[in-house]
């Protein structure tokens, strides 16, 4: 047998594996299970979406390959969404780039720009894409804890001058996946500043920029004066439009950036499908109350389900962004053990902290993905615990 290249074998372990199987063996068992581990929306796709994307696919010209930048027209309704949304002003041509999935984008990028023995700027605890795309492009994760008392923002004043020489890029995510925190304009102004000086780059998942609950939307970075010097920006429909199934997302700010990950992903794929593109264009022109619905679910559930955490003595992070609770496991477990627990003896499965990095450790993430109802009858089964 053909031996795992190093890259494959350097992988860390599959910290979910465990938990995995123990939920398969739960499900063997007829138990009825809760399951608040993933984060996929169980609401789906708004049906303008739906049906944009059966008229698109009857047309043969979307039958042959795309372009592998993205269709102009999806560009452009890219850029018509940046400019209503944020106010921010894009060149469709040079600064947007159509991805497979905002996913694809963040694992392709350092490809295009980190030399191995580089470093790579990751928060941690993180969606894993940031460190993994960094290893497979040679590259070596720095990670910066994000720490409650900081509001989970990373602060990147202490990372030591030696590491910041070598150092390429820095990775945020905010509406932030797991911990939920947002940030505002005056932390990205200064992470911005911070970075220009050293000639790092910038790189902002913005995945769940839709998934706000209080009255100031979550911004872009791109908002911040100067930002399309240094900074590159992910977004996704995933979360957005509920279109995880669909695999669309894309890239946009610095055209130079923009046009090295084009670069990179002109010879490994070859576009996104025209017609996953034309529904996409549905979905960034959406009457706003579309997504008003999807966030008053989201903001129904995360109160009935923080109220009731509250009630048991679990200690929830205040936040109000996204579809993830951040709770603190009570006190004598770790993270791993809790969700043990919790799986064991009331059926229900969350995603332990440290599986998005070390600092993760002593949390547990819970996804808001299922009806209240399921939430309710999650947090009375917690209450029959001994904690
Ligand atoms: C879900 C998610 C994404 C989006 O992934 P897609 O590939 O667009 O489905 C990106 N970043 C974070 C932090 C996420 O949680």
């Amino acid at each position: 047998m053909l031996e795992y290249a190093q890259r494959i074998k350097s992988l860390p372990p599959y910290l979910f594996a465990q938990i995995d199987q123990k939920k398969r063996e739960k499900l063997a068992q007829g138990v009825d299970l809760i399951d608040l581990g993933v984060g996929d929306p169980d609401i789906p796709t708004p049906q303008p979406v739906v049906e944009a994307m059966k008229r698109a696919v009857e047309k043969p010209e979307n039958h042959r390959y795309p372009s592998y930048e993205g269709m102009l027209s999806f560009r452009e309704a890219v850029a018509d969404w940046y400019k209503r949304r944020f106010g921010v002003q894009l060149d469709p041509a040079t600064e947007v780039v159509t991805l497979i999935g905002s996913k694809e984008g963040i694992a392709h990028f350092p490809l295009a720009f980190v030399n191995p023995g580089d470093v790579v700027l990751c928060p941690d605890p993180a969606y894993p894409v940031y460190k993994i795309g960094t290893l497979f492009a040679g590259g070596e994760p720095y990670f910066i804890p994000l720490k409650e008392e900081n509001g989970f923002l990373p602060d990147f004043r202490s990372v030591p001058e030696a590491v910041l020489r070598r150092a390429k890029i820095i990775w945020v995510n905010y509406p932030n996946n797991p911990t939920s925190a947002t940030a505002d304009e005056s932390f990205y102004r200064e992470l911005l500043q911070w970075a220009r000086e050293r000639n790092i780059v910038v790189a902002s998942d913005l995945a769940y920029s839709e998934i706000y609950f209080g009255d100031r939307k979550p911004p872009s970075i791109l908002q911040i004066e100067g930002a399309k010097e240094i900074a590159i920006e992910f977004h996704s429909f995933s979360k957005t439009f509920n279109m995880t199934g669909w695999r669309l997302g894309m890239a946009v700010g610095n055209k130079n950036l923009v046009a090295g990950l084009g670069k990179v992903k002109t010879n490994v794929d070859s576009g996104q499908f025209q017609a996953v593109q034309e529904a996409g264009i549905t979905a960034l022109n959406l009457p706003e109350s579309e997504l008003e619905k999807i966030r008053s679910t989201y903001r129904e559930r995360r109160e009935a389900m923080v109220r009731a955490l509250q009630e048991v003595g679990l200690e929830v992070f205040r936040s109000e962004a996204t579809f993830y609770l951040w709770v603190k496991v009570p006190k004598g477990y770790t993270s791993a053990e809790f969700v043990s627990k919790l799986l064991e003896e009331c059926g229900i499965v969350c995603t332990p902290g440290n599986g998005f990095g070390e600092h993760g450790e002593g949390y547990f993430r819970i996804s808001l993905t299922v009806p209240t109802r399921r939430l309710l009858e999650a947090v009375e089964r917690i209450r029959g615990l001994k904690l």
